[in-house]
């Protein structure tokens, strides 16, 4: 697995740790990174708020401000300056899809995408209770109030996610569209507290091959995210080891990413996550 860190966060991020980027990509350098990409959260539309539904911050921490872009490729530029002779450093987004604001992302990608290098399209947000948008790894009254009260259960909760990849994969978001998908198990982020299903069922693994082979045909790249393996009810990497396996099958790219909001993050799991692909 090529030694890239590939999802990564700074201090641009309301509900991260607040740890300098630049101290960050030191300890990426130390621990022999050829390549670091910095992806923060892109900013949200602000007509997402009626949406939205559940803890405010949720919300209002999820993702950088708009007003702090200029701020951010400043501070990116800057360390590559710095330390572009020890890593190359790509420049990019975390970038929300949401269904209803797909014109707004495109709008964003179109202005902001020239001067990024390497993006990431996730879903962290998805259609629930009362028809709003709740957060899939926040808070786990939310999850539970907002999402898995409203699927009939754990293998109709992991087809909605999927089926929300899939519709995120399908739309067009323009010439700067994110080229890797984000963390496509996030679903499971707190699956030992619910005791959701370990496998999935035929369906769930019918839509989950769907998705899978819409990114291999796209030529797409998978973030295989060590950060699931970190937190608390979750104790997995996403995605699992099974889906991982079929994505190797498929010949998609995984990617590696600890998806640090801290220094310490930064590689998290990157040598157990590397044994468990079996490249020859
Ligand atoms: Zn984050
Ligand atoms: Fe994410």
């Amino acid at each position: 697995m090529l030694k890239k860190e590939g999802h990564s966060h700074t201090e641009f991020c309301p509900h991260g740790s607040g740890d300098d980027v630049e101290q960050m990509i030191q300890k990426a350098i130390k621990l022999g990174f050829e390549t670091y990409s910095i992806t923060e959260h892109a900013p949200l539309p602000d007509d997402f708020k009626g949406e939205y539904a559940g803890n405010e911050t949720g919300l209002t921490e999820a993702s950088m401000k708009m007003s702090d872009l200029p701020a951010y490729f400043k501070k990116c530029r800057q360390m590559q300056a710095k330390y572009g002779d020890q890593i190359q450093i790509n420049v990019g987004f975390e970038l929300d899809f949401l269904p209803h604001h797909v014109d707004w992302t495109r709008d964003f990608m179109n202005e902001y995408g020239p001067q990024t290098s390497d993006n990431i399209l996730s879903v962290h947000f998805m259609q629930g209770t009362d028809d709003h948008f709740w957060c899939v790894d926040d808070t786990m009254p939310d999850f539970e109030r907002g999402l898995l009260a409203n699927a009939a259960d754990g293998q109709t909760l992991y087809q909605q996610y999927f089926n929300a990849l899939i519709e995120a994969v399908s739309t067009d978001l323009g010439p700067f569209a994110p080229q890797r998908i984000g963390h496509i198990t996030l679903i499971r982020k707190f699956q030992d507290y619910f005791h959701l299903p370990r496998t999935y069922d035929a369906d769930t693994q019918t839509i989950l091959g769907q998705l899978l082979t819409l990114i291999s045909q796209q030529g797409r790249q998978l973030d295989y995210n060590a950060a699931g393996l970190y937190k608390p009810f979750c104790n997995e990497v996403y995605p699992d080891l099974p889906t991982v396996q079929l994505a190797q099958r498929l010949q998609i790219p995984l990617v590696f990413g600890s998806d640090a909001h801290s220094i310490a993050e930064v590689g998290h799991g990157f040598h157990t996550l590397a044994a468990m692909l079996n490249e020859k």
